[in-house]
């Protein structure tokens, strides 16, 4: 048995991604003793394989309180935040390509103002003179000026070291293999126990928790060579509304962000059924031409590593967090899709809200889990022998 088996903790979170690692802050900031068990290295996982871009996303007020308040509290931590997690805001440039696009970022721009988020439409010319590369006949965009980009794993392990500084345990190389009961199995046969347990296991949550609606959305990006000032925004096209948001269909869309290295990361694809990690030649090489039909030049880019990542992909676009209804031990923090660097902050603030009965931020209704009862039931979740006794065991 080690050391931390010996003890019970208030909160143990599974997942030292950067979900888990920013749960794992908020409750200790909040006084609670808390576990953190990684399976590989803090901030791995989709942490790892992300592009970093904190954005204020308007496909409901629901994604949009999560992002924006989400937004404030990473301007908030920026200042303590260590260069090497490389904050920055240099806003994200909304590209329309035609007259429709065009509408939708005028339309986008009045629905942020009127909730107080600065942001600024441009005409083609500005367009081209904020960055020269893209090609010229583009119809104008969209300034929102306050969206960051950040270098995720280095902010999760620096969540983490934070929570640790504050008497968090961390256990990191040890896989959970049940976490259910007020109780979390380790692959070396330790038991940890808690009076709260959080699945933060990203896209592998089904794992631990099965049968909760979360299913792999994988996704390319590539980094090139260093071209510094190629571009000097996070570039997305307006279009990426229509293919990403798609809950079925592969698709590929515009979407660069200058690193402060002077790399430029190029994405991004989304694909449902393929949990395999290997590189996907087809997908890669449409979202590489995506780009370079944005911004020609690319053509001639060096592009140095390609990788992909799994995002944890619900059915109605929105996070699970919150009590597991079949589990009154277990909380998820899960299902962030492609939005979780941007949501992280926002996710953790709402569970040590719940688990220190204070007022949260933002209403928290829209995330819980309970939204997808009755499929959760006790039976279909749990198996028998793991079903808390005092648990009402009717379909919740
Ligand atoms: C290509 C791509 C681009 C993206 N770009 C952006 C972006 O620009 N902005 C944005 O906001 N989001 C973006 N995302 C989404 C974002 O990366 C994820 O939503 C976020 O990283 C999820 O964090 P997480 O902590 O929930 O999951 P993860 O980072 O996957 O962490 C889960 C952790 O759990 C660990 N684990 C798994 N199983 C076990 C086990 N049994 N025991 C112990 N540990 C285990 C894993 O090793 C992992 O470290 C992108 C995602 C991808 C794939």
């Amino acid at each position: 048995m080690t050391e931390a088996a010996a003890q019970r903790f208030d909160v143990l979170i599974a997942g030292g991604g950067i979900v888990g690692s920013a749960c794992a802050l908020a409750c200790a900031q909040a006084g609670l003793s808390v576990a953190l068990v990684e399976r590989d290295l803090l901030g791995s996982g989709a942490t790892a394989a992300g592009m970093g871009h904190i954005v204020v996303m308007d496909d409901s007020e629901a994604q949009f309180a999560l992002t924006r308040r989400s937004q404030q509290l990473w301007q908030a931590l920026s200042s303590a935040l260590p260069a090497a997690a490389e904050y920055e805001a240099p806003g994200t440039l909304w590209v329309a390509a035609d007259e429709e696009e065009l509408a939708e970022a005028a339309r986008k721009h009045s629905w942020l103002a009127e909730r107080g988020v600065p942001s600024r439409l441009l005409s083609s010319r500005e367009l081209g003179a904020l960055e020269p590369n893209l090609r010229p006949e583009l119809a104008g965009g969209l300034l929102v000026i306050e969206d960051a980009v950040v270098y995720p794993p280095v902010v999760a392990l620096n969540l983490a070291r934070q929570a640790q500084a504050l008497g968090a345990t961390l256990v990191v190389g040890r896989s959970v293999t049940h976490l259910a009961g007020g109780e979390a199995a380790l692959d070396d046969g330790t038991r940890l126990r808690a009076t709260r347990l959080v699945n933060a296991l990203g896209a592998d949550a089904p794992q631990c928790t099965p049968g909760i609606p979360v299913k792999k959305r994988k996704g390319h990006l590539a980094i090139t060579d260093r071209y510094p000032g190629f571009v000097r925004h996070q570039l997305v096209e307006l279009g990426y509304l229509k293919s990403a948001h798609s809950v079925s269909a592969d698709s590929v869309a515009f979407n660069v962000q200058p690193r402060q290295t002077g790399q430029i990361l190029i994405g991004s694809s989304r694909q449902y059924g393929n949990g395999k990690p290997a590189v996907d030649q087809s997908m890669l090489t449409a979202m590489l031409a995506r780009a370079t039909l944005y911004l020609p030049a690319a053509s001639s880019l060096s592009v140095l590593r390609v990788w992909t990542g799994f995002r944890a992909a619900t059915p109605d676009k929105l996070p699970l967090i919150g009590p597991f209804p079949a589990d009154p031990t277990l909380w998820l923090a899960t299902g962030h899709e492609g939005l979780g660097i941007t949501t992280a902050l926002a996710t953790a603030e709402l569970l040590a809200a719940e688990f220190t009965g204070s007022l949260p931020a933002i209403p928290p209704e829209p995330y819980l889990p309970a939204r997808f009862a009755p499929a959760l039931s006790v039976e279909k979740i749990l198996p028998e022998n793991t079903i808390p006794e005092n648990m009402n065991q009717e379909k919740l």
